[in-house]
């Protein structure tokens, strides 16, 4: 059932059918109603006749007084004529019903009660084919010359001769249809072939394609559908391409950032125990925080490594709840103050009103932390970080502006990538993992909110964030 039913997928099965029915269920009921007609047409026919034969009976039957004198020969040779034109039966009723006369001598004397003889003895005019028998019976009424109902005339023909007739026509016309069928056949396996064709082309060249062949794109355009697979299919590869750049590039970028400290430790290492037993004690002192350092920073790699896959997971890792902003900003720059006591920096936050978001806390917090302590970091004593909090009725609005060393025009662009670094010599001076502002955006873009950059070189640097007040939930 299920392997029946997994044909019907398939594109050339379906048209095959739908040809195949469109082509024979016409012909078949063309063929049913074209018999039905013939017949129909057979029948009234011989109503028609047989009803002017039936006229012609009850002249002479009045003309000759036939029920005053049922031996009457010219009439009863008039209704034995008649019975063996219709290779059937004639039969007289009077006007009590009685059979007076039947060619068959079978009848006679008997009372008819029939439906079409009773509505004849009202005055109607009838016929009926009974097609078990094949036999046509018309049925009319005899009137006198003064009008009056006198009696029934009854003809039955024998309609085996148009049910040879067509049982002829049947079997001319379902030869004809047998070879109908086979050539619609032949044509719907021919067509349903023909449509599935640019198909089977499209699955034989992706799977060339994943096997390795051919330069990677997809050229299948025999039909503008097809075409149009190519085309998704080839800008969809090309992203996966970028993608999969983007990924090996983050990888190699990982793997440097990871073995940098890791090197520094070996050779630090390296360098006491090449000394021997005769290491100043101040030097491995020196050495072994240099080493402390290092450990500290493949940690920071690490850590910030950890928050930007946290940060790449989709909707359903949100802990989405409604967080007083005016509150968490403020502890934020609390946490941060000491660090920015040690440097000199003046932090201050000026908050417009209360404002409510519905968000992921831990996530954002980390966002807007890892603004404030880049606005501290590249930074100079005596400098500020000024943080202001707004909102509308749609958006809350977060500045971090500060006066610090600012990022020159070329890196504006590149800043939000993994791993960049502005100033290469100062930033390694100051210690950054360059994931800061990778993972800032990325936890904005998870609240569906904007971050936007701008900066002067030596003057300093604003960065601008807006996220909406109610959490958007995507769309499953
Ligand atoms: P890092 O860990 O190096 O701070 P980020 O992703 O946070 O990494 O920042 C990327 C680079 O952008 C930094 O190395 C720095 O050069 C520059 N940058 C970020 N914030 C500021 C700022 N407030 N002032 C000046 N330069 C900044």
């Amino acid at each position: 059932m299920n392997n029946m039913l997994s044909k019907f997928h398939s594109l050339r099965v379906r048209t095959f059918f739908v040809i195949l029915l469109i082509g024979i269920v016409p012909s078949i009921v063309t063929s049913i109603i074209f018999f039905n007609y013939i017949r129909s047409r057979l029948i009234s026919s011989d109503v028609t006749d047989m009803s002017t034969q039936a006229a012609l009976i009850s002249n002479e039957i009045v003309s000759y007084d036939y029920f005053s004198n049922p031996q009457q020969l010219a009439v009863n040779i008039e209704l034995s004529a008649t019975g063996n034109v219709y290779s059937g039966r004639v039969m007289v009723l009077d006007n009590t019903l009685k059979v007076v006369h039947d060619t068959y001598d079978l009848y006679e004397g008997r009372t008819m009660v029939w439906e079409n003889v009773i509505k004849s003895a009202y005055g109607d005019t009838t016929s009926d084919y009974d097609t078990e028998n094949h036999t046509l019976t018309v049925t009319q009424p005899i009137y006198d010359d003064l009008g009056e109902f006198i009696g029934v005339v009854l003809i039955t023909e024998s309609a085996e001769y148009f049910e040879t007739n067509l049982e002829y026509c049947k079997s001319v016309v379902i030869l004809i249809s047998i070879v109908l069928i086979v050539v619609i056949f032949v044509f719907a396996t021919l067509i349903s072939s023909f449509t599935a064709r640019p198909f089977v082309d499209l699955k034989n060249s992706i799977d060339n394609l994943s096997k390795g062949f051919g330069d990677g794109t997809l050229n299948v355009n025999s039909i503008k559908e097809t075409e149009d697979i190519s085309e998704s299919f080839n800008r969809y590869n090309s992203q996966m391409k970028l993608l999969d750049d983007s990924r090996q590039e983050f990888v190699s970028n990982v793997s440097h950032e990871l073995k940098t400290p890791l090197t520094s430790v070996k050779v630090l290492a390296e360098s006491i125990t090449s000394m021997g037993d005769g290491v100043p004690i101040e030097m491995y002192q020196e050495f072994m925080t240099d080493i402390v350092s290092e450990i500290d920073r493949e940690t920071k790699i690490v850590n910030d490594l950890l928050s930007l896959v946290k940060m790449d997971k989709t909707d359903a890792t949100m802990d989405v709840s409604p967080v007083n902003m005016n509150e968490l900003v403020e502890l934020i720059m609390r946490r941060l103050k000491p660090i920015a006591e040690k440097q000199e920096i003046e932090l201050v936050l000026e908050s417009f009103r209360p404002v409510t978001v519905e968000m992921d806390e831990v996530k954002f917090s980390l966002a807007i932390s890892n603004l404030i302590e880049n606005g501290i970091k590249y930074n100079e004593a005596g400098g500020f970080v000024h943080v202001s909090l707004n909102a509308d009725h749609q958006y809350c609005y977060i500045r971090v502006e500060d006066s610090g060393l600012g990022i020159p025009e070329e890196s504006l662009d590149h800043i939000f990538e993994r791993f960049y670094r502005a100033d290469k010599s100062h930033s390694r001076e100051i210690g950054g993992t360059g994931l800061g502002l990778a993972i800032t955006q990325n936890a904005i873009r998870m609240h569906h909110g904007e971050i936007k950059v701008a900066s002067t070189l030596g003057e300093g640097t604003t960065f601008d964030v807006r996220v909406p007040l109610n959490y958007i939930k995507e769309e499953a």
